[in-house]
Formats: structure tokens, C-alpha cells, sequence
């Protein structure tokens, strides 16, 4: 019998994927390419996924962890003969607990759904980006991925109790804990969240909620120098009383670029700024949100921190504001082709670094624009370079620049193919060598996501 007969019979004709149905998935980022696996392996829960990974195991067969294909990083990206094995068909929520704010799901459940469960029953899950409606739950958490509310509530692995994976053999590893405190030796789900997909399989978790704020006060701050926008969130930081929950930023570059050159967004403001904050304090009680963030908001007014603030007046104008600042697909429009960034790096530090690679990048590539915008309140900027096709040369400006300040290379996005050339500028010998080790220890063969994160 062959192998794909093998895993057909684990799965069913209806979990296996072949052929045409393969190739219609894309093979890149932002659904671009075409996937050339042998097969894409969709099991329905965790005994089939662990009988699939077993049987690879024993064929010696590599297999590429897929969730919901949003990644950034060409996470999922597949060899010829490769197999896919996705967590689609695994979307069940399996419990709401009411009383402690728990939630247990299978892998493949879609972000959105997750959270749309979570407030209906009066919690919140603290896990929010662009991708909502297609990312999945296991991906989220393979890539601990970030997002619009990290400044409260941390990183997707900061949202995790209990987690369920299976190993490269087909071993599973039930560490499903639902207790905040669990002290008993190694925390061994903080080794596979943010993993990529190259140590195990994440096939459950519990999540934890928290209460729901859903009472939510947005603005747009307008701001002259950098400066001030380092000491605007320090200052909302403590006059929200610690429910500042979103803290973006727009570089001028940005807002020109999507409001005078593309014409998709309206100007809010009277006259143009060098940054644009987008500020959310999310509470429970409307009135006294309300109070409290427009006073907090007037105080940088009186201040002279801002030049102009623009309190929404409805849900509307807050989508509206979201809106500039999720418009990712008018930037790839305006700049491809380009060369994408998410780094990190201390706030104290992003003037210099900015200033520092939009100087170097004109003098390169006169014609290649340097848009930058991001979650700022996390040390998160996304910077985006184009048009060019001199992939490489910008990449050695950014991220040569960014070694000098002690940044990241990737701050939410991962390392997946694009960076894994540049892990190095983010991480010294000692630390690379122990994750080689780690992934020799749990899957010598290198048969999980092989050429991710390391060559
Ligand atoms: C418009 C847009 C906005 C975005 N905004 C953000 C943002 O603000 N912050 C942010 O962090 N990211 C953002 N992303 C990136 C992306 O949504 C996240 O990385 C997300 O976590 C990926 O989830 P996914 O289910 O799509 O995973 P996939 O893309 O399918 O996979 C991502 C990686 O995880 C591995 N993987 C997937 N499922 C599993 C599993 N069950 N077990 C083990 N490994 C697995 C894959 O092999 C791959 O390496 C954005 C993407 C888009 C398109």
C-alpha cells in the first residue's frame, strides 16, 4: 500500500487532498504561488493527526504544518513531495468555562470564531489582528503572534494555560492545564508556541479570557515630533489607569502615501503631521471612559504633546480610524513590488533607526519609498520598502542598521523562510545552537517544517 493510500485510510477520501485541489492553494505569502506537495493531510482531530505523523515518521516523510495560510514569513511554504497536514477540519470550541474565563479548541478553530464565542459569553479573548477571519487558533499560537492588543494583554503566548501537540514520531503530548499557576518543572508549551511548526504539532489549548471591555473610547492624535509621541504613551499609559489596549503609530510617509497620493483615505486633520497615533482605551463603564480619555486626551493638547486630537464620535469613525491603519492592501498596491519588515527595537531608539534607514535607502534607491507604521506601544514597527526589486540590499540596510541598536528581526511575524538569514543579527551562537539542539532532540530527522527557522 502507499502512503497516501496509508493516510487516506486514517482520514478519509474527504481528509485527503490531491492533485488539482493541492495545487489551488497558494504556496506563498499573501496567497500568492501554487503549493506543490504530494498531498495536503486534513485529520479531523488529534488520534487522526497523531496516526498521520506517525505513519510519515515511519515513511520518513517531511510534512508542513498549515493553519489558516496567513503567515507572513512563507511559514507554510512546501517542497515538491512534501506533505501538508492543515488543522482545518479540526474547529470545534470544546468548552467555555464561564466561571474561571477558560476556553478549550481544537487547533483550526478561526480566530474570529474564537473570540465571537469568548464575548458571548461575556469574556474576551486578547488575541486581535487584520487576519482574524482566516487565522487559525493552532497557527496563532505557532507563531505567537501579536497584534492590535499586545500593549495590554501581552503576546498570543500570554493568552495560553494548556496546550496539546504532537511530536514528529506521532507522540502527543497532552499538557492541557487550565490553572493560572502551574509551577510543577518545565513549562514545555512556551517550547512549541512561537516554534513555527518545527518541533510539534499543536493540536488543542486551553485560552485564557479576559473580562470583557466593551466599553471603548478611540482617537487619532496628531503629533509634530517624535519626541512627544514617547511621552504621549507614558502619559496615557497612567491616565487611562492601565486600559490603554491599542497604541499604533503612522510615520507621515504612510499617511501621505494612502491619503494624498491614493486618495482612499479622507484627511481628518486640518493640516499634515509627522505621526499619527491611533489610541484605544477599552473599560466597562461608557461614561466614565468617555470622561476620563477625553480629559487624558486634552491634557496633551494643553501640554503642547499634540498638535491635534480627533476623538471618534461613533463606532463608524473608529472603524474609520482603523480603517488608514489596517490598510495594508493599499499599500502593497502603491509599493509592489516591495520588501516587508516587522522589527523591534526600544522606543528610545526608533528615531535614530528610522531616520537613520530612510536616509540610507534614498541615497541606494532614489526611487524606492520607506513607509513605516506599527504597534508602537510593543517597540513594533512594520516597515515597508518600494517599489524595488533589490530584495536583498534593502534587507542589508535594515537590518544592518537595526544589529546596531540591539533590535529584532521579528517582532511578531516570525522567522519562517524570508528571515532565516538573518536570525543571526537577532540572536547570538549559544542561543542558535541550543534551538538546534532542542530541534534535534525532538525531531532528529528533520522531518517537521524542514528549512524553517534554520537552514
Ligand atoms: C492582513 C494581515 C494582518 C496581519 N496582522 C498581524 C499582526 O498584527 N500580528 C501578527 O503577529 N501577525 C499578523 N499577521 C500574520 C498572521 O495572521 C499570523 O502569523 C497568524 O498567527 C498565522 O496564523 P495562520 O493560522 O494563518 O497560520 P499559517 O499561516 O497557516 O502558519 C503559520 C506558521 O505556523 C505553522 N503552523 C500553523 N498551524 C500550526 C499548528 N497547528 N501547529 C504547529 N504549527 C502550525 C506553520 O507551519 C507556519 O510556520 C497578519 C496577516 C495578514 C494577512
Amino acid at each position: 500500500m502507499s502512503l497516501l493510500t496509508e493516510l487516506e485510510a486514517i482520514v478519509g477520501s474527504n481528509g485527503l487532498l490531491q492533485g488539482d485541489a493541492v495545487a489551488a492553494r497558494p504556496n506563498e505569502n499573501m496567497g500568492h504561488g501554487s503549493c506543490p506537495a504530494a498531498a495536503i493531510v486534513r485529520p479531523a482531530n488529534t488520534e487522526q493527526l497523531a496516526a498521520v505523523m506517525k505513519l510519515c515518521h515511519q515513511h520518513n516523510q517531511p510534512v508542513v504544518p498549515m493553519g489558516g495560510l496567513t503567515g507572513l514569513v512563507n511559514g507554510t511554504q512546501c517542497q515538491p513531495g512534501q506533505i501538508g497536514i492543515s488543522t482545518e477540519r479540526m474547529r470545534t470550541i470544546e468548552n467555555i468555562d464561564e466561571l474561571a474565563g477558560t476556553m478549550t479548541v481544537q487547533a483550526g478553530v478561526v480566530l474570529e470564531t474564537a473570540q465571537n464565542a469568548a464575548s458571548e459569553h461575556g469574556w474576551q479573548l486578547a488575541m486581535d489582528w487584520g487576519a482574524r477571519g482566516s487565522a487559525q487558533i493552532g497557527g496563532a499560537l505557532a507563531t505567537n503572534a501579536g497584534g492590535n492588543s499586545v500593549v495590554r494583554s501581552g503576546m498570543a503566548r500570554e493568552q495560553v494555560l494548556g496546550l496539546e501537540v504532537v511530536l514528529a514520531d506521532g507522540t502527543v503530548i497532552s499538557s492541557m492545564n487550565e490553572m493560572l499557576k502551574n509551577n510543577t518543572g518545565y513549562d514545555l508549551k512556551q517550547l512549541f508556541i512561537g516554534s513555527e511548526g518545527t518541533l510539534g504539532m499543536i493540536t488543542r489549548a486551553v485560552l485564557r479570557l479576559r473580562p470583557a471591555c466593551n466599553a471603548v473610547q478611540t482617537a487619532m492624535i496628531a503629533v509634530d515630533d517624535f519626541a512627544s509621541v514617547g511621552k504621549i504613551l507614558r502619559h496615557l499609559g497612567s491616565a487611562f489607569e492601565g486600559k490603554l489596549s491599542s497604541f499604533e503609530v503612522m510615520w507621515q510617509s504612510m499617511t501621505d502615501l494612502l491619503i494624498k497620493e491614493t486618495g482612499r483615505h479622507q484627511n481628518l486633520f486640518d493640516a499634515d503631521h509627522g505621526y499619527t497615533i491611533l489610541v484605544e482605551s477599552s473599560g466597562v463603564d461608557e461614561q466614565r471612559e468617555a470622561a476620563q480619555f477625553e480629559q487624558a486626551l486634552g491634557e496633551l493638547l494643553e501640554q503642547e504633546l499634540a498638535a491635534d486630537v480627533l476623538i471618534a464620535q461613533s463606532s463608524q469613525q473608529a472603524a474609520q480610524f482603523w480603517a488608514l491603519r489596517d490598510d495594508i492592501e493599499g499599500l502593497m498596491g502603491a509599493l509592489y513590488p516591495l520588501v516587508p519588515f516587522d522589527v523591534s527595537l526600544p522606543i528610545r531608539d526608533m528615531h535614530a533607526y528610522t531616520q537613520a534607514i530612510t536616509e540610507r535607502l534614498q541615497a541606494a534607491l532614489p526611487d524606492c519609498r520607506c513607509i513605516i507604521f506599527g504597534h508602537l506601544g510593543d517597540g513594533n514597527l512594520h516597515i515597508v520598502a518600494g517599489p524595488t526589486e533589490q530584495k536583498e540590499l534593502v534587507q542589508e540596510i535594515v537590518y544592518g542598521e537595526l544589529a546596531q541598536f540591539g533590535g529584532a528581526v521579528s517582532a511578531e511575524h516570525g522567522i519562517g523562510v524570508d528571515k532565516r538569514a538573518y536570525l543571526s543579527h537577532s540572536r547570538n551562537d549559544a542561543e542558535i545552537a541550543l534551538m538546534k539542539t532542542i530541534k534535534q532532540a525532538l525531531d532528529p530527522a528533520d522531518l517537521l517544517n524542514p528549512g524553517k527557522l534554520f537552514s
